[in-house]
C-alpha cells in the first residue's frame, strides 16, 4: 500500500489510516476500501485449487540440489523400514498361506 502524503501539514501517513495526526480526513482513500456490494473472488475458488502446488519450473543450485539429495536418501532408509515393516505384517496376516511353502523350504535347507 503507497503512503500518502497529507496536503494539510506534509506528514507522510501509512496508507492504512483513515485520517492524518493533523485531523486531515483521506476520503480519497475511504471511499475506495470500503466497498461491500463487490464480490470476493478469492471465497469463490475451492480450496483444493489453493492447496495444490503445481512446480512449472525448478531451478536449485548444484551443492543445494546435492544436500537435497543426500537428505532425501536419508529420510528414505526409515521409509523402506516402515515400508519394510508393513510388508512383514502383511506376510504374516496371511502366513496361513505361505507357511507351508515356507516351511518347507526351510526343511530343505538342512
Ligand atoms: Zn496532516
Amino acid at each position: 500500500m503507497v503512503d500518502m502524503r497529507c496536503p494539510n501539514c506534509g506528514t507522510v501517513n501509512p496508507g492504512w489510516v483513515d485520517a492524518c495526526s493533523c485531523g486531515h480526513q483521506f476520503k480519497e482513500k475511504s471511499s475506495q476500501s470500503s466497498s461491500p456490494s463487490k464480490p470476493v473472488q478469492v471465497f469463490a475458488i475451492p480450496p483444493q485449487v489453493i492447496q495444490t502446488t503445481k512446480i512449472v519450473d525448478f531451478d536449485m543450485p548444484f551443492g543445494s540440489m546435492v544436500m537435497f539429495m543426500i537428505k532425501w536418501s536419508l529420510a528414505a532408509i526409515p521409509a523402506f523400514i516402515i515400508l519394510f515393516l508393513i510388508l512383514l505384517c502383511v506376510v504374516v496376516a496371511t502366513g496361513g498361506v505361505f507357511g507351508g511353502l515356507h516351511a518347507a523350504l526351510g526343511g530343505i535347507n538342512y
